[in-house]
């Protein structure tokens, strides 16, 4: 495997351990990414022809600037984006994997079928995820697809890489001091820990993000599996509970609807 890696690459059996191919680029053979990857040298810059091609993110044919983000240097930089979406300050940020099909059609994370699964289990919870609460993603272009099934490709470790100080910087912005990490891939680009869900699932409450985390930012964080996992809703139910039953410089999330009266010492 060494002979056929980049500079992104991990060895194979940590690989396998944390569920992932050896780089990210390598998940499904034959595939888009993989050739993506058999093309791209250290540091993520694909090369055609022989050259490096340094591309930046285009929208519609246009420079997209995303704060902090290394799109030049990113794998996905011509695949379509899906920004962030929320109030300007919150308590609690959703952080996902990627943006799926739904999220590029409706320029919103978290309104795919794995979203709005999620969302229902707030909304059950009482939390407004309307108003008060910022959804984004690990990376926040979309990594394509496995080629023959409808499944979404892992997001290349270089573009979890290049997108990681503009995850961090978002969340310094919005100020949150709780942190929903969604699946392996958002609880170990959040903590800088290697994640496995079995293990992993809210052991993390109540401790400040290690400093290879995003930057040691210090908020409580929750690592629940992904909504689209085939597992009970009442685990992610109470995944959600936990985090926001922790408390955070001594008080608990601000994130409920009035309306619903659910108080927040659950
Ligand atoms: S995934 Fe992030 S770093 Fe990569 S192109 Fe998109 S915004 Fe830029």
């Amino acid at each position: 495997m060494r002979g056929l890696t980049c500079g992104a690459c991990t060895p194979a059996k940590m690989a396998d351990r944390i569920g992932l191919s050896s780089c990210g680029y390598h998940s499904g053979h034959g595939s888009p990414a993989k050739r993506r990857h058999e093309q791209a040298p250290s540091g993520g810059i694909s090369l055609r022809r022989g050259q490096p091609v340094r591309r930046g993110l285009k929208r519609n044919g246009e420079d997209v600037k995303v704060p902090s983000a290394r799109c030049r240097e990113c794998p996905l930089a011509d695949q379509p984006f899906v920004p962030g979406n929320g109030p300007a300050r919150t308590d609690l940020v959703v952080v996902g994997q990627a943006p799926g099909d739904q999220e590029v059609r409706q320029g919103k994370p978290f309104v795919g079928p794995a979203g709005k699964a999620l969302r229902r289990v707030l909304d059950s919870l009482g939390v407004d995820h309307l108003s008060k609460v910022f959804f984004t993603n690990t990376v926040l272009c979309h990594p394509g697809k496995n080629e023959g099934t409808s499944r979404d490709e892992k997001p290349p470790r270089a573009a979890i890489a290049a997108c990681r100080e503009r995850l961090r910087r978002e969340i310094e912005e919005t100020g949150p001091g709780w942190i929903l990490a969604v699946g392996a891939v958002a609880g170990a680009s959040v903590t800088g820990k290697r994640v496995v869900l079995s293990r992993s699932r809210c052991s993390l409450l109540g401790h400040p993000l290690r400093p290879d985390g995003i930057s040691g930012y210090d908020a409580v964080v929750g690592i629940t599996h992904h909504p689209s996992a085939p597992l009970p809703k009442l685990l992610l139910d109470a995944d959600i509970r936990a985090l926001l039953s922790f408390p955070h410089g001594g008080r608990t999330p601000d994130v409920y609807r009035e309306d619903r009266g659910v108080s927040t010492d659950h």
